[in-house]
């Protein structure tokens, strides 16, 4: 088997819902393995980094104030095609159209606050996930 990683984020709104164990348990249940997990409150600094890609994007500062405004679960998980499996549970984007039987779509709710509140991150390919595990758990 060959194995790869990923980096799975609990958003604040998964941590303050009390949703962590039921996230990491379908990941775990699916059958991949956490092999790094740690509580954190993520700085400006951080999530610019991690969200290089939307830095100039209209939504941006929300973004930051959403993903800054309570603890994060980061968890790397381990297994053979991991980074197209987690984003599969996960869902898309949208918790309103985001699949039945994904996180997202089980789990997820437009408040209709204007940010996207969608409980979890996931790498979209191995190059982001070998970036965002260095961002969150130091470079090897
Ligand atoms: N987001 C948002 N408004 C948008 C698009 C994205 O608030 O119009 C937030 C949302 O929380 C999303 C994150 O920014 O999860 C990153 O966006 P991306 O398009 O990369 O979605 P993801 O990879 O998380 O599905
Ligand atoms: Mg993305």
């Amino acid at each position: 088997m060959t194995s790869e990683r990923t980096l799975l984020l609990v958003k604040p709104d998964g941590v303050q819902r009390r949703l962590i164990g039921i996230i990491l348990s379908r990941i775990e249940a699916k059958g991949y393995e956490v092999v790094e997990l740690k509580k954190l409150t993520a700085t400006a600094e951080l999530l610019s980094e991690h969200y290089a890609e939307h830095r100039d994007k209209p939504f941006f500062p929300d973004l930051v104030d959403y993903m800054s405004s309570g603890p994060i679960i980061a968890a790397v998980i381990e297994g053979h095609r991991v980074v197209e499996g987690v984003r599969s549970l996960c869902g898309a984007t949208d918790p309103t159209t985001a699949a039945p039987g994904t996180i997202r779509g089980d789990l997820g709710c437009d408040w209709g606050t204007g940010n996207i509140e969608n409980l979890v991150h996931s790498s979209d390919s191995p190059e982001s996930a070998a970036r965002e595990i260095g961002i969150w758990f130091g470079k090897d």
